[in-house]
């Protein structure tokens, strides 16, 4: 699942695949850009914000613009040597190609994908709260503003980009988790806000570089996570059996026992 950890690396994989170079092609399969060509355009460089990609480039003429993507639940960017098979998706949710001398990188799926002057960035990524991995995290900004709703769930909270950027659904589950935090707490009564996403901020960080998301600190198939994707299974600490329910328009899976609910919250099931 694309988390701001997973956003980081494809950021990164971009950056070293095309950073510097000079594009022979490009090849993009949505409507909105279908007559766009790239050629002659050199990469600046690659960089994620939240969940969102900015691949920076400069046009013949010099002028600075940004190729926006956003991965959502299932797009995905790959990088290959020139003439190496394109093994990553099937090939009819290829939306952009773009070639260089020295690689090519395909964009499946990609969300959101425009084309925009990098000085009007902000127009897409500006609403976005603090980055859990960018060079201006901010934690206390991040408190302020998750707790500018008291009466909202933690478990929707954590999600909104606009609070914090990056944490996406396993991120949320696994934090609450660790915290003994239940989901449906209200934001105005989680006793420690900064040690939670002060925690969230570690997780996704020590994710970055690889491919596979852990927050037990494990690599193994099937022991990456305490709670999500769990549902029935025991709980890792307690041995309860780890609940699964809606909690807004996304799934929450959690230990009842180790996430005691408080008195005033809706029962779970
Ligand atoms: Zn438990």
């Amino acid at each position: 699942m694309p988390e701001g950890d997973t956003v980081w690396n494809t950021a990164r994989v971009l950056h070293r695949a095309l950073a510097d170079a000079r594009l022979t092609g490009s090849d993009f399969r949505v409507p909105q850009l279908a007559t766009t060509d790239l050629t002659g355009w050199t990469v600046r460089e690659s960089a994620s914000r939240g969940k969102h990609l900015l691949l920076r480039l400069a046009a013949p003429d010099a002028a600075h613009w940004t190729l926006h993507s956003h991965l959502r639940m299932d797009g995905a960017w790959r990088a290959y040597a020139p003439g190496e098979r394109w093994n990553g998706r099937p090939a009819h949710l290829i939306r952009v190609v773009l070639r260089s001398p020295g690689a090519v990188a395909v964009g499946y799926h990609l969300h959101e994908l425009a084309l925009v002057p990098t000085a009007e960035e902000d127009g897409l990524v500006g609403h976005l709260g603090p980055d859990l991995l960018g060079p201006d995290w901010d934690a206390a900004e991040a408190v302020r503003r998750l707790g500018a709703d008291p009466e909202r769930t933690i478990g929707e909270a954590l999600l909104d980009q606009r609070a914090l950027a990056g944490v996406g659904n396993l991120y949320k589950c696994e934090v609450l988790f660790l915290r003994g935090v239940s989901p449906w707490t209200p934001v105005g009564a989680v006793s420690d806000l900064t040690g939670l996403v002060t925690l969230a901020q570690r997780l996704l960080a020590a994710n970055r570089g690889r491919w596979t998301q852990s927050s037990t600190g494990s690599l193994h198939r099937g022991q990456t996570s305490y709670v999500y994707g769990r549902r029935a299974q025991p709980c890792r600490r307690c041995g309860t059996a780890i609940r699964k329910q809606e909690l807004g328009e996304r799934v929450t899976y959690w230990c009842p026992v180790c996430q005691p609910e408080r008195p005033d919250a809706p029962p779970a099931g």
